[in-house]
């Protein structure tokens, strides 16, 4: 495990953006990057990346059984943003970023939000949206053996932990570390 000194993640850029807004920081953000350890970037995505994969067919599962039915869907929820851990795993690796924040005003619905659901990987999602559970899908884990609720709450642990990791070091980069 790397040595993380933060504890919170960053709430930057965690509000409605404009598309130049978004290009910008996207901009910002790559241009910073590739000026840090690429070793430790990139091992960082990595962990971050294999923690996804094991989570995406059972969020995919657990969604296929709950979401049809549902009478308050999550993503209808105006408070979900990219952060900086979002950005800087995105562009670490080494994807198209998707083309905007999540809305550009507040009052608007998830511009990502479709008739099927969400139309990003898991992989291109802000963060909370891959770890989320409601209220129905915890009542599913909570039914899953011992050892697999060890397993997924193992996984999320290290996906947190490699997320903070990435920040500290883009952040100790920026303050001249
Ligand atoms: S994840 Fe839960 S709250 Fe969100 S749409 Fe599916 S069932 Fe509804
Ligand atoms: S990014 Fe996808 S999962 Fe997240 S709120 Fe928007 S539509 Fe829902």
């Amino acid at each position: 495990m790397p040595i993380v000194q933060k504890s919170e993640e960053s709430p930057r850029y965690r509000y409605p953006m404009s598309s130049m807004e978004w290009r910008e920081a996207a901009e910002r953000i790559r241009d910073e990057i590739s000026a840090l350890d690429q070793e430790k970037v990139q091992h960082s995505m990595h962990c971050i990346t294999w923690g996804i994969e094991w989570l995406d067919p059972l969020m995919h599962r657990y969604c296929m059984e709950t979401c049809p039915s549902c009478q308050d869907p999550c993503c209808t929820g105006k408070e979900v943003f990219f952060n900086q851990a979002d950005l800087l795993y995105l562009t670490a690796l080494n994807t198209q970023i998707p083309p905007g924040q999540t809305r550009s005003r507040p009052w608007e619905t998830c511009r990502y939000l479709g008739e099927k659901g969400c139309m990003l990987s898991r992989f291109h999602r802000p963060y909370v949206c891959v770890w989320f559970l409601c209220d129905a899908q915890m009542k599913i884990l909570s039914l899953e053996s011992n050892r697999f609720q060890r397993r997924f709450l193992e996984t999320l642990q290290k996906i947190r932990v490699h997320r903070l990791a990435l920040e500290s070091l883009y952040e100790r980069n920026a303050q001249g570390d």
